[in-house]
Parts: C-alpha cells; sequence; structure tokens
C-alpha cells in the first residue's frame, strides 16, 4: 500500500460533523465519482441502525453517517455485499478503524473484495454498549454526540473495550477523516483514496500536525488504560482453572463465534455433525470425570475459536456485546490477541500486504516444529524425495 504524507482536505466544522460527511458523500454520488454509499440507517424503531446499500439520495439523508452503537461489525455486512467478487460499480463505505481492520483481514482471506469500494474511516471516539443504547437511545445519541464534536476519546459511556483500543485513527483505509478542535478534514491514505480526492475537484494541501498532535494525546491516555487493563486480563485467565473460572456461566449459544467478523467459517466444527457423539461415548466421559456438564467442551470451544482467530482478532468488542450472559469475551480475546500477534510480530488489519502468519508459515517461527520441518526435509533430501 502507498501511503501518502499526511496532508489533508478541510470539509467543514466538526460541529455539523454529520451534515458535513454526507455533503461531501452526496456529491461524490452527484458527479457520478462514486455509484452508491454503504451506510448505517436508523432501523424504523430508532434503537438500532442497519447498514444499507444506497442508491437513493433521499435515503442517504436518512442515514446519521456515524453511529452511537456498533450493532455489526461492518466487515461482515461488506463480506455479504463483495463475497462473490468484485462488481463494476464503485461504492463509498464509511466505517469505524476497527471494522476497516476487520475488513483488511477478510481481504486477505478472499472473504471481502475490495476493488470496487473506497473505502473511508474516521478518528473513533468508540461505541456506546449496545445493550445501553436500546433503553435509552436519544439520552445515548446525544452523549455520543457531544464526545464526538468536543473529541473526547476517553469517554466512559462508550464500551469498556474502546478505551484500551490504540488503533482508532488512520489506518488501512483509502482515505481517513481526521479532526482538529473545530474542524473535519479528509485526507488520502491510498493512490485510489489520492485520486478519489483528485477526481472531486479537491486537492489535500493542509497541515494535518496539529490534528495528528491533538491525536497522539489521546493515544496516549489509551496506551496507559491498554497496559492496566490486560494486567488484569493475563491475572484473571492465568492457567486452565481460572480460564475456567471466567468461561463458566457460558450457556455455549456461540453468539460470540457468530458476530465475530473473524469467525468467518460457513460451517463451524463446533456445530456440525463431525462433533456429535453418541450417549455410550458421553457415558464413558461422565465415567472418568464423575459427571459431564452439558452444553460439552464449552471451553474447548472458546480455546479452538482463540487459535483460529486470535492473529485476526481487531478487538472491536462485539464478542461481549453478543453475549447474554455477561461473560467479558472481548477482553479475554482481545488479550489473547496482543500475545499471539506479539509472537508473530504482526498487527492484525494493519495492511493488506502484510501476509497472514498461518498462510505465510516461517518453519523457523515454531520453534520444535520448525526443527522438525527441518528435520523431515533433510530425510527427504537424503532419499531423493524432494524433487
Ligand atoms: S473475537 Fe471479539 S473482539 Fe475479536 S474480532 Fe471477534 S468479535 Fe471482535
Ligand atoms: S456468547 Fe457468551 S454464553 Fe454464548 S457461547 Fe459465547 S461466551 Fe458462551
Amino acid at each position: 500500500m502507498d501511503i501518502i504524507t499526511p496532508k489533508g482536505v478541510k470539509l467543514g466544522s466538526k460541529q455539523n460533523y454529520r451534515e458535513v460527511i454526507k455533503d461531501f458523500l452526496v456529491k461524490a454520488l452527484d458527479s457520478g465519482i462514486a455509484d452508491a454509499a454503504f451506510l448505517p440507517v436508523k432501523v424504523p424503531s430508532g434503537d438500532s441502525y442497519a447498514w444499507m446499500l444506497i442508491r437513493d439520495r433521499k435515503v442517504l439523508e436518512m442515514s446519521d453517517i456515524i453511529t452511537p452503537i456498533m450493532p455489526v461489525n461492518a466487515a461482515n455486512a461488506v463480506k455479504r455485499l463483495t463475497r462473490k467478487g468484485n462488481g463494476k460499480y464503485r461504492t463509498c463505505v464509511l466505517v469505524r478503524p476497527c471494522e476497516i481492520r476487520a475488513l483488511t483481514e477478510l481481504i486477505k482471506l478472499n472473504q471481502v473484495h475490495s476493488e470496487d469500494l473506497f473505502l473511508i474511516t474516521y478518528d473513533c471516539p468508540g461505541a456506546v454498549p449496545m445493550q445501553d443504547f436500546i433503553k435509552d437511545p436519544e439520552g445515548k445519541g446525544s452523549d455520543f454526540n457531544s464526545a464526538f464534536m468536543s473529541g473526547e476519546y476517553n469517554s466512559d459511556i462508550m464500551k469498556s473495550i474502546c478505551g484500551t483500543c490504540t488503533e482508532f485513527g488512520r489506518t488501512s483505509s483509502d482515505m481517513h477523516i481526521s479532526e482538529t478542535d473545530s474542524d473535519l478534514y479528509l485526507v488520502p491514505v491510498t493512490e485510489k483514496g489520492n485520486s478519489f480526492i483528485t477526481d472531486c475537484g479537491l486537492k489535500a494541501e493542509e497541515d494535518m500536525k496539529p490534528a495528528e498532535d491533538s491525536f497522539s494525546a489521546a493515544l496516549s491516555v489509551r496506551k496507559e488504560k491498554r497496559t492496566k487493563v490486560f494486567t488484569e486480563t493475563a491475572a484473571s485467565v492465568d492457567g486452565m482453572q481460572n480460564l475456567n473460572k471466567v468461561f463458566e456461566k457460558c450457556i455455549g449459544c456461540h453468539n460470540c463465534g457468530s458476530v465475530c467478523p473473524i469467525c468467518y467459517c460457513r460451517q463451524c466444527f463446533f456445530d456440525s455433525s463431525v462433533n456429535e457423539q453418541n450417549s455410550d461415548y458421553k457415558l464413558l466421559r461422565a465415567s472418568k470425570k464423575g459427571a459431564l456438564s452439558f452444553p460439552e467442551d464449552k471451553l474447548m470451544f472458546h480455546i479452538g475459536r482463540m487459535t483460529h482467530m486470535s492473529l485476526s482478532c481487531v478487538s472491536c468488542g462485539l464478542c461481549s456485546d453478543a453475549c447474554p450472559v455477561d461473560i467479558p469475551v472481548a477482553s479475554v480475546f482481545s488479550y489473547m490477541a496482543s500475545q499471539t500477534q506479539e509472537a508473530f510480530d504482526y498487527r492484525a488489519g494493519n495492511s493488506t500486504g502484510d501476509p497472514l502468519p498461518m498462510r505465510d508459515y516461517k518453519e523457523e517461527e515454531l520453534g520444535q516444529l520448525g526443527q522438525l520441518g527441518e528435520l523431515v526435509k533433510s530425510v527427504d533430501r537424503q532419499e531423493g524425495l524432494d524433487a
């Protein structure tokens, strides 16, 4: 990906952020630079949002553009739009940084095709917990607006995991909306984003240093909080006994996997018939342990999910939102992900150019397993099987 030196186009005042961004998108649609917009629109009951592929300007007017909540990770919605391949229509997609990072992972996993998309992100103050918003959509909506307009990146009204997110700014999108105390700016990130801005008749020439400075201040607070929360989480999940304790009230509904943008398999092994055993087998297991709890293998499901997706977890927090029994799934997964990603020197969603460690296997990475690979190769060589 070509990273352009950050210079931006002033879009307008932060106080009217929704209108300012909407005007820009309307212009892009009216001038034919984009054919559609993919945005969240409030549902008629007013207490949630649905992602919509918008062609009609009247529907675009109805979109809140930037929403207080994240009912689904937008990467899941974009996956449904593009999984079959690139189309010929060009669509503007405006998403949170954790959503674009999930999208980036899905692009690498061939689940999203992005050639015909213009991906735009913004400095994200966080998302209000779904349950809080449902109880008081107007109040929480207005709290979110105040946080956005005042550039409050550490507000207590947001999901706790948002307070530990350190990647809430410019990331792997084509364009990013940055902010100073008073204004919004559109910053090109890739050549595609740069061309889009030029085609709109705009020129990115404003210095982004003031925006970067206010962002850095908020980032330091987040980093401190992340270290503190991760230290607490590490202690709470240390060893099988503690891990069991965290998940002991799990009811095995698998909601956490269904909403996760990274858990993309169409058929989960844990829900498949391959994972079913007859009652004699279960009785045998009960005899060994004295008793067997149902649904079985609840912890195995979580450990299985961790091994499958912790390299790509983007800490969006949706798994915690979806848990009906309030297990802090996202804190655990986000902490585990930070450890796995550090071990592989990999940052989920950083760039489509960074190879996925599990697809770009290096033998020396896995210690003894890697040595075993070397041993097999040398035996093959001796026996002439490596041709
Ligand atoms: S595990 Fe949870 S926090 Fe991580 S990407 Fe999936 S839903 Fe988001
Ligand atoms: S959403 Fe909660 S209860 Fe359901 S499987 Fe996940 S951790 Fe268990």
